[in-house]
């Protein structure tokens, strides 16, 4: 090793040149503008396509709008939906869910079962604070999923318009298909056997 060499080393152990060197990066950063969010206090603005908890929906006039067909079941990778529907005593012909399960804990938030949905009786909101330390809570039944759908219906609203599932605009408020009107009276007499 030279001399020169040697000086240098002897000079830069004197002056702790490696700290300097290192507190430069750290100086630096001082600078910038730091873009971690203080979470729960700051809270991103998530884009309408988010995919956060499922809620039900329900029609403008307050009726449920799932008629219980499935499908979303059937649709669901995670086998984490179970419909148990039945037939609407006052309304013949029509069904409605009368219990209606997502496990949350195997949602995988592909949103599948909202596409699947023919009356858009699904949609996703931008709920995701939903944590907890008991996970049976986290079986979400019909009520709460109501309930949810609620409470966020802009967001579940917005979230079917992002994906294209609902216009926003007045004349496709009555959605996608229509499901059979009510039989009011039956169209054929009664055998006479029979009354
Ligand atoms: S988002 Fe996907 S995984 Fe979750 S319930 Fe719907 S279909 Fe199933
Ligand atoms: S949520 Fe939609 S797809 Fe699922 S059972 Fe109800 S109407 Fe059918």
């Amino acid at each position: 090793m030279s001399v020169g060499t040697l000086t240098k080393k002897i000079l830069q152990a004197a002056l702790f040149y490696e700290i300097w060197d290192a507190m430069k990066v750290t100086f630096k950063h001082m600078l910038h503008k730091p873009i971690t969010f203080q979470y729960p206090r700051e809270q991103r603005t998530l884009p309408d396509t988010h995919r956060g908890a499922l809620g039900l929906l329900r029609y403008d006039d307050g009726r449920e709008r799932c008629v219980g067909c499935d499908l979303c079941e059937a649709a669901c990778p995670s086998r984490c939906i179970k419909v148990i529907s039945l037939e609407d005593a006052e309304r013949p012909l029509q069904r409605y869910a009368s219990e209606f399960y997502i496990d949350i804990t195997k949602c995988v938030f592909c949103g599948y079962c909202v596409e699947a949905c023919p009356v858009n009786a699904l949609a996703m909101t931008k709920v995701y604070e939903f944590s907890t330390h008991d996970k049976r809570t986290l079986l979400f039944d019909k009520k709460r999923l109501y309930d949810i759908g609620e409470r966020h219906l802009d967001d579940a609203k917005k979230y079917l318009y992002a994906h294209n599932q609902e216009k926003n605009v007045e004349e496709s408020r009555e959605y996608r298909y229509y499901f059979p009107q009510s039989v009011i009276k039956s169209t054929q007499s009664t055998p006479k056997h029979l009354s």
